[in-house]
């Protein structure tokens, strides 16, 4: 049985990439197996699949399992979830400093909703040309906060050019998902290192992914030098689905080093005393910014549910 992987999906078709670089066109028939969860789709785009048949007549019969995959609960009573994207090797949020301006909390969450998927993060400052003296050390003092986490971060332009390299071997060879506010510069960043890349994420209104009738969908696009860019049009971020409040702290990676250390096992690091958390950002080892997204993600979560 030959294998492939769904590059883009229409519903009941899929566009699944041979190993030897060709596309073809296949169906998913009869009773399925789903893997890891139960979801409103069977086959996402980025899974690894088995299929037979010949020109037209393409049937998927197996999926290998996700090593990770990033999920929208649907809206209606079902409860059943939409796999937006599987096998990620990275997500990538674009931010900047202007125009518009990507809040610390935004990109904080960003964060968490990728450790909660075991998906390594990302993160550009784009538009750097924009930015003056005072804007460029801010960008790297916010840096610094995020490479000590582990986290790869860049700076660039896609106006001017400069960074783009950096950006381009980042991106090589590896599956992308790619996020940020609309405006930031997705899609100039992306025509900027390919020309023939036309990513849409941000072009579909909110509007059009309410209702139980949602045609969430993604497309990978092959980078020709190397790896592709997961578009998710229409989806602001990728939700942080099924995080307990209690357990948010543990998603924040210098939090989560510091928990055994808090005297309550059940300390939650707003008031309680003995509290390793808040001691550690008196130490530095826990930004301010950090920790005010970590409060603010734990104060709004039963409202939003992390979407
Ligand atoms: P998207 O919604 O994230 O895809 O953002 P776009 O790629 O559509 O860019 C939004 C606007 O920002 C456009 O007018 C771009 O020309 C502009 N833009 C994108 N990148 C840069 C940059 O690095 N510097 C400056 N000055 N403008 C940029
Ligand atoms: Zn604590």
């Amino acid at each position: 049985m030959e294998r492939g992987r769904v590059i883009k999906s229409t519903g009941s078709w899929y566009t699944v990439e041979r190993e030897n670089g060709e596309l073809i066109e296949c169906r998913v028939r009869g009773k399925f197996r789903q893997r890891n969860i139960k979801s409103t789709n069977p086959v996402a785009v980025g899974d690894w699949v088995r299929f037979y048949g010949e020109t037209n007549e393409y049937v998927i019969s197996d999926i290998d399992e996700r090593k990770n995959y990033i999920v929208r609960k649907s809206v209606n009573l079902s409860k059943q979830s939409h796999i937006i994207a599987s096998n990620l090797d990275q997500a990538v949020l674009v931010a900047t400093l202007k125009n518009p301006v990507t809040f610390p909390t935004f990109i904080d969450r960003f964060c968490v909703a990728a450790e909660a998927y075991h998906i390594s993060v990302v993160i550009v400052f784009n538009k750097i040309d924009l930015f003056d003296e005072e804007e460029r050390e801010m960008v790297e003092a916010f840096r610094s906060v995020y490479t000590d986490l582990g986290y790869v971060t860049a700076v660039c332009s896609a106006e001017t050019g400069e960074g783009l390299d950096e950006f381009k071997s980042i991106l090589k060879d590896k599956v992308s998902l790619l996020s940020g506010h609309s405006g930031v510069g997705k899609s100039t960043l992306i025509n900027a290192i390919d020309k023939n890349i036309k990513i849409k994420t941000g072009a579909i209104s909110e509007a059009h992914y309410t209702g139980q009738h949602t045609t969430t969908f993604a497309e990978m696009h092959k980078l020709d030098f190397g790896g592709y860019i997961v578009d998710t049009p229409g989806i602001r971020g990728f939700g942080l689905v099924d995080i307990e409040k209690e357990e948010m702290a543990g998603y924040f990676p210098e939090m989560r080093e510091l928990l055994p250390d808090c005297k309550f096992y059940n300390c939650v690091h707003i008031s309680e005393p003995g509290c390793a958390v808040k001691e550690g950002i008196k130490t530095g080892k826990v930004a301010e910014t950090r920790y005010k997204s970590y409060l603010n993600m734990y104060q709004n979560s039963d409202e939003e549910h992390y979407r």
